[in-house]
């Protein structure tokens, strides 16, 4: 074998889905060193067994980023790898095996990972990998198997995150619309993907917490402040005030954002001010506390 062994680190970001995980991989990923690769558990079925787009615009299985890292971690990117990894995901990675991930799979399933992220750090040149997944789960997964992980917790107030679970947003790779969710639904999901994240904390795991709110107050404080804590320095030029400057990320899955290029302005979207319904607005409000007021937000807006 001449692999060179080069060190390079897993930062996970985790949190319920429209928390801010993608905003946050692609200001991270323009950060000198750091590979951000989208949310990687979704590759499998996405990318090598449908072909959807690269963040770079290309079909996955066109794309020379991931073309290299599939033969450098696997000897090619096949439909048996795509489909072993779904099922050992079914039989391994799931929420409700998280107070206790043990399983016989678990080396095989969280060593497909640790090869497609040594690659990655490899073929990109960097130091650092992001990972996108959101999910606690596969964080539990990768950190039980001994995976040199870091984890983000991106945490946001639920009323915003229930107003945009009810958008109606298209997918940019196939025109279909993204899943829907009721306020209840969101609220348990909101609850369920935080606790287990905070329970992760508590299991020896650098769990770093980061609120959708503080990074959009001031994106450079908040990013430097991160940027160290991860060991990636505290320089962002990519930042100009509230403007980053996003250039073409090779990120495998994800959502809609992950395709934009160019400057955009850093705002906080507070919609659901005027947009989520009374109704639903009480609802979430009750059924997520008392996780909600631990990360400080209040019965009114944050
Ligand atoms: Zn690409």
């Amino acid at each position: 074998m001449t692999h060179r062994s080069t060190a390079f680190r897993v930062v996970y970001l985790g949190g319920l889905g429209r928390s801010g995980t993608t905003l946050l991989e692609r200001l991270l990923g323009e950060i000198p060193g750091v590979a951000p690769l989208g949310e990687v558990v979704h590759l499998w079925a996405r990318g090598v067994l449908a072909g959807e787009p690269c963040g770079c615009g290309e079909p996955f299985p066109a794309c020379a980023f991931w073309r290299e890292v599939g033969e450098a971690a696997f000897g090619g990117w096949t439909r048996a790898l795509a489909e072993r990894v779904l099922t050992l995901r079914h039989r391994v990675d799931r929420t409700r095996r998280i107070p206790r991930i043990a399983h016989p799979e678990l080396a095989e399933y969280a060593g497909t990972y640790q090869r497609l992220y040594a690659a990655a750090a490899e073929t990109a040149g960097a130091r650092v990998v992001i990972d996108s997944g959101k999910h606690a789960s596969l964080a539990f997964c990768l950190a039980a198997a001994g995976v040199d992980v870091h984890v983000v917790h991106v945490v946001r107030d639920p009323r915003a995150v229930a107003h945009s679970w009810r958008k109606t947003v298209e997918r940019p790779e196939d025109g279909r619309p993204m899943t829907r969710w009721g306020p209840a639904r969101t609220a348990a999901h909101w609850t369920a993907q935080n606790l287990a994240l905070d329970l992760l904390a508590t299991r020896g795991v650098p769990v770093t917490r980061l609120r959708y709110e503080d990074l959009l107050a001031d994106p450079a404080a908040a990013l430097a402040t991160l940027a160290d804590i991860l060991g990636l320095g505290t320089a962002l030029p990519f930042l100009t005030g509230t403007t980053a400057h996003l250039t073409t990320a090779h990120t495998a899955s994800g959502n809609p954002m992950r395709f934009t290029v160019g400057p955009v302005e850093l705002r906080r979207d507070d919609s659901w001010h005027s947009g989520l319904p009374r109704h639903h607005r009480h609802l979430v409000t009750a059924l997520t506390w008392p996780l909600r007021s631990r990360y400080g937000y209040g019965e009114a807006a944050a």
